[in-house]
């Protein structure tokens, strides 16, 4: 069994918070700048450089890179050889986004639903946790963003809609969603599963770095006609236009029931932000 002090845990999860709210994705950052050496509309290309600069900035100064610092989510793999020691786990974990949110100047975001009154320091975190075999503990940070969380979408569709199904269920979340979720979004799509773990796969589609293959051959071709159509939408970046509504679609699929297929829609703003690291 190795032992992992929970004080070592929330320094970890401190500068994980600070790196990932201060810095856009260089994953992200490339696919904005490639995107932007072929946009068509000037007023789009116009934005993308806002959106560049704003990157670059925001990362040698170490400012919030979007004034949203966005709701705490951690997913952890934590390897079923590791003891953790010296408190509480999960109050380790919200004590971790409380300090590196005050000491960072991250606006505290969350709020009970019916009081609307701020918890002030930016907790409770949603946590995702995988119990996994070793006695490593992989950890994902992800702050997001709620214009674009509040266009997620969830389909529950027939097995008889199949793939064309599927693909309309995107186009529709993403038309609908027009501008709201600050474009050129990244478009993850969960296919499968029940509907909680559905929204949960899109989700976690957010986190395999743009530019990487889905390791289901069949799915590249899928993410890569789902990209041409949302960039064929009269969008575009900030809503400006041009062929630059999203810089990519990730797909995570699941088996589902036999009667089923849901279909999971999580749009990340172009503010790609998440920090990862392994105790
Ligand atoms: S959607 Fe993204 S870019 Fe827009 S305000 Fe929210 S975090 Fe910022």
């Amino acid at each position: 069994m190795r032992e992992i002090p929970l004080s070592d845990l929330k320094q970890t999860l401190k500068q994980m918070i600070a790196k990932a709210c201060t810095r856009v994705r260089p994953d992200a950052l490339c696919a904005l700048q490639n995107a932007k050496q072929s946009e068509t509309s000037e007023s789009a290309a116009f934005a993308m450089q806002v959106l560049l600069d704003n990157a670059s900035l925001c990362e040698q100064k170490a400012l919030p890179v979007c004034q949203d610092t966005g709701m705490a989510v951690f997913f952890f793999e934590i390897g079923q050889e590791v003891h953790f020691t010296g408190g509480d786990f999960e109050k380790t974990v919200n004590e971790a986004v409380a300090e590196s949110y005050a000491e960072n100047a991250l606006r505290m975001s969350v709020l009970d639903p019916f009081t609307r009154i701020n918890t002030k320091n930016n907790t409770p975190a949603v946590l995702h946790v995988r119990l996994v075999a070793g006695d490593r503990v992989k950890i994902t940070f992800m702050p997001k963003g709620f214009g674009s969380e509040n266009m997620t979408r969830l389909f529950m569709l027939m097995p008889a809609d199949g793939i064309e199904g599927v693909k309309k269920a995107v186009i529709t979340a993403i038309r609908d969603a027009g501008s709201k979720p600050c474009p050129p979004v990244f478009v993850g799509v969960g296919v499968g599963g029940t509907s909680e773990l559905c929204l949960s796969l899109a989700k976690e589609a957010l986190l395999r770095p743009i530019g990487t293959r889905n390791e289901r051959e069949e799915l590249n071709a899928l993410e890569a006609e789902l990209l041409q159509e949302i960039n064929a939408l009269p969008i575009g970046a900030q809503g400006f236009g041009g062929n630059t509504t999203a810089l990519a679609v990730h797909i995570k699929a699941h088996p589902t029931h036999i009667t089923a297929l849901p279909v999971g829609v999580n749009i990340q703003c172009n503010c790609v932000r998440s920090s990862e690291e392994v105790l």
